[in-house]
């Protein structure tokens, strides 16, 4: 079993901050228009702006599980399942 590394498409705002931290490059920032049927959770909207961007999960086998992207997540939208099939979650600071 690898690691996989979900997000929540319709929350992440596209902060980057999840490609800032990662030390194993899980993550990959793409244009709104390349990524499919990409909608916006209004809830996320009502607190952060949503950006020109979503963050897609390209590398997920690589992650270490550190949980850096989890604290610092502003959508909250990322959930790491790891070897143990224990499950991660967000929690923005
Ligand atoms: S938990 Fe995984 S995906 Fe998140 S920053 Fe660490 S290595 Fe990267
Ligand atoms: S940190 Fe969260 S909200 Fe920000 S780009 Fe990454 S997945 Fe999206």
């Amino acid at each position: 079993m690898t690691v996989q590394v979900d997000i929540d498409i319709a929350k992440c705002t596209g902060c980057t901050h999840c490609k800032d931290v990662c030390p194993t490059n899980v993550f990959e920032l793409r244009p709104r228009d390349q990524v499919p049927d990409v909608v916006d959770d209004p809830a996320v909207g009502a607190k952060f702006q949503f950006r020109g961007e979503k963050s897609l999960a390209i590398n997920g086998p690589e992650c270490i599980v550190c949980e850096a992207c989890l604290f610092e997540c502003e959508g909250e939208c990322i959930l790491i399942t790891d070897e143990e099939q224990h499950v991660h979650r967000s929690s923005y600071k």
